[in-house]
């Protein structure tokens, strides 16, 4: 298939994409690594009148730590977080979900911004987002807007941008250097969509459990926090049994929907094994 007709822009400066998206506003669409939105122009699934190529534009591709954030250009592809891009738990967190997304060649072209900004509840990091409760920021001719991750994913495919709106970048807290992280999916085949994804988040004091936080991946409309499973980890310490009772309170957390890759009932089933997984593996590391 080819895509419908479009007219292509390719602004040099981020105010000039700002203002073209102004001008076009729901007729028109970001172009960033084209992983998602150029498959779906050629299934004419997507049929933008303008598409803006923001491939040109400079400086949004950094990754930059504050003080307690990781500051991420929205153009930084995937494969830049193969290898940690900071020290520390965050770092390693964000290596092991890049090398989950989809194929090299996808990771080489496909950004991060892009994946945020199309919301597939399946994609790894938008459910890292969700996680860690990451801060978006929303760009347009009326200027910047900052949008937390609860706030960023409305449902499958949207989010809280509007149309005229440009995602620049997205703030991921720092995390305690004693944190103890982990990210595990499942899928048939190495490279295809997680059926379902599992990461979590401790902080450990004096043997007990500080902060848990734990998110799903591909069981509903957005990435979704397990507050149950949070909740049973809570002050307690850390064991075996303990995180499979997690896993237990996430699968009643959920509502997942079927489809061609599997049943509610097996999503529902893969929450509990993965939640328990992620927790064992993030005590392994
Ligand atoms: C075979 C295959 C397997 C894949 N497997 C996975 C996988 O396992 N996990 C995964 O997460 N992804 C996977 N992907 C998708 C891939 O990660 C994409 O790179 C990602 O979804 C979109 O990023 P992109 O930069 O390519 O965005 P594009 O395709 O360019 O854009 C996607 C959408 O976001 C909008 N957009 C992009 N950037 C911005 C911005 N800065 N501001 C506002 N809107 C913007 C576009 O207008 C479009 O609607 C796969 C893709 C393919 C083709």
């Amino acid at each position: 298939m080819k895509p419908a007709k479009f007219e292509y822009r390719a602004p040099r400066e981020l105010e000039e994409a700002l203002s073209i998206l102004a001008e076009v506003g729901d007729e028109g669409k970001v172009l960033a690594g084209g992983q998602s939105l150029v498959p779906s122009m050629n299934f004419r699934l997507a049929r933008p009148a303008v598409l803006v190529d923001i491939n040109g534009i400079g400086g949004i591709d950094s990754v930059t730590s504050s003080s307690d954030h990781l500051v991420i250009g929205t153009l930084a592809r995937h494969v830049r977080f193969e290898r940690p891009v900071t020290d520390g738990p965050l770092g390693h967190l964000l290596a092991l979900a890049a090398r989950k997304v989809g194929h090299r060649p996808i990771r080489i072209r496909g950004t991060f911004g892009g994946s945020l900004a199309h919301a597939d509840p399946a994609a790894e990091w938008c459910m890292i987002a969700t996680l860690l409760d990451a801060t978006m920021v929303a760009s347009s001719v009326r200027g910047q807007r900052e949008i937390t991750a609860s706030n960023f994913f409305k449902t499958v495919f949207s989010t809280a941008l509007e149309p005229d709106e440009l995602l620049t970048e997205a703030r991921l807290p720092l995390l305690n250097p004693a944190a103890k992280i982990g990210f595990v999916e499942f899928s048939r085949r190495a490279g295809d969509f997680a059926i379902v994804a599992a990461s979590s988040v401790l902080d450990v004091e004096g043997g007990r459990i500080s902060t848990a936080r734990i998110a799903l991946g591909s069981v509903g409309g957005t990435p979704l926090r397990s507050p149950a499973a949070e909740a049973v980890l809570q002050g307690n310490v850390p064991s075996g049994e303990l995180f499979a009772e997690a896993g237990e309170a996430a699968a009643g957390d959920v509502e997942p929907m079927g489809d061609i890759h599997g049943s509610p009932e097996y999503r529902r089933d893969l929450v509990r094994v993965l939640t328990r997984r992620s927790l064992q593996a993030s005590t392994e590391h």
